[in-house]
């Protein structure tokens, strides 16, 4: 039996992993449940799953959950605030940590939970972009193991052998990341510029959060993920290709110097980078339907458009350039999506408000856990700026 703490419990990571867990309740508990703001699908999935801690992150939120339990009966304990998280993600009762918070706000937790040496099932790519290094030394000194949920990273975590010696070691040539190319897939910049959140959110494949959603249809998002191949797998950036492929089926691929191209395919339903990391190395049923192979009929493979899409080069770059050019374009990314989702600012300004931040921000390598978040203060401030300079 295993124990999971969910942190990211009322997103839609939390939601595929909780339906995971529910579908095997011989094998998964879920010990601890944490979530931002939302009490009422917190206080739902108390009632549901019956956690031991639940960690509502905003403080103002408490005692509005804490009376919801009561008046409902359910006997979880209750807490809240950055230090609540710390303590969902390193709770004794659990041995699983599911790091599904979105963005920078994960960073933390993530970083706790690897130093406490869990099983870490890690979708919170922005914690590895961020602090790579930091969370490899965690995982070293806390001796617990790190599971890639994304699925991306997760299919090449299969297609790898299971003795991590590196990759020359393992005869790999190339890690091959497929990319959907978005909602925008095909359009030139001039047909972006009237671009609205709901037009960027609808994902042809994918039904995901809202940041993520913005990711994708910008290339961010794989852009995140060819950094985040780097520090999973000790990649260089030239050893990392991103392969356009509209059906999300083939996941992403390992190719070998014999010329072997091993592929993780399957429906694109994150319960089964879920399932998988939850269970390894043993398989379990995870309520994906079967590949129908002559249903989907052709699989297609492009170039992606990096004129158009220019966040993907922006994330190439700053992983080139290193020290904490990453973080910066982490940071500068979360502003720009949340002022585009949230304050109107062009859906074509994101790469710009993130180039123009990565021009301005040339910090020194960010060691430590409060210099990775200096200088992620300093390029939020900055790329603040920037946006409400670009806004008419
Ligand atoms: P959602 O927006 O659906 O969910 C985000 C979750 O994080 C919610 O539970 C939210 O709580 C919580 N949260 C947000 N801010 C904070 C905070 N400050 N403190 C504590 N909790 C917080 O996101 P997704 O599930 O789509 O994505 C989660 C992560 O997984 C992201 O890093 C994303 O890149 C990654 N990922 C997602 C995939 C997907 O298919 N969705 C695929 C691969 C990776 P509340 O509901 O209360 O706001």
């Amino acid at each position: 039996m295993k124990t999971v703490a969910v942190l990211g419990a009322t997103g839609s990571i939390g939601a595929s992993a909780l339906d995971v867990i529910a579908r095997h309740p011989d094998r998964f508990r879920a010990g601890a449940l944490a979530a931002h703001r939302n009490v009422d699908a917190l206080a739902a999935l108390c009632a549901r799953f019956k956690p031991d801690l639940a960690v509502i992150a905003d403080a103002s939120r408490e005692a509005d959950l804490r009376a919801r339990l009561r008046v409902a009966g359910i006997a979880t304990r209750v807490a809240s605030g950055a230090q609540a998280l710390i303590e969902a993600a390193t709770l004794a009762s659990c041995d699983t940590v599911i790091a599904a918070i979105v963005g920078a706000a994960g960073l933390e937790s993530t970083l706790a939970a690897a130093s406490a040496g869990k099983r870490l099932l890690l979708a919170n790519k922005e914690a590895v972009v961020m602090a790579g290094p930091l969370l490899r030394a965690a995982l070293d000194a806390g001796g617990g193991e790190l599971l890639p949920i994304d699925s991306e990273h997760n299919a090449v975590f299969q297609c790898l052998p299971p003795a991590r010696s590196g990759l020359d070691a393992a005869g790999v040539r190339r890690i091959l990341l497929t990319a959907s190319g978005g909602p925008f897939r095909g359009h030139k910049r001039e047909a972006l510029h009237d671009v609205t959140p709901a037009r960027a959110c609808a994902h042809p494949n994918w039904s995901m959060g809202r940041k993520i959603s913005v990711d994708s249809a910008t290339l961010m998002n794989k852009g995140l993920e060819v950094i985040e191949a780097h520090f999973l797998f000790d990649a260089p950036p030239e050893r990392i290709e991103v392969v356009v492929h509209p059906q999300s089926i083939v996941h992403s691929m390992v190719e070998y110097a014999d010329g072997s191209v091993l592929a993780q395919l399957g429906n694109p339903d994150m319960r089964t980078a879920l399932a998988h990391a939850l269970a390894w190395p043993e398989r379990v049923a995870a309520g994906v339907a079967p590949l129908d192979l002559l249903k989907i009929a052709r699989l297609d493979f492009e170039a992606p458009d990096r004129e158009t899409f220019a966040c993907l080069d922006l994330a190439y770059g700053a992983l080139e350039q290193g020290g904490s050019a990453p973080i910066v374009l982490n940071a500068a990314n979360e502003e720009a999506v949340a002022a585009f989702l949230d304050q109107g600012l062009a859906f074509v300004a994101i790469p710009q408000v993130i180039e123009s931040t990565l021009e301005k921000v040339q910090g020194a390598p960010a060691r430590t856990l409060p210099e990775v978040v200096d200088v992620d203060l300093t390029a939020r401030r900055v790329a603040q700026r920037i946006i409400a300079s670009a806004k008419v």
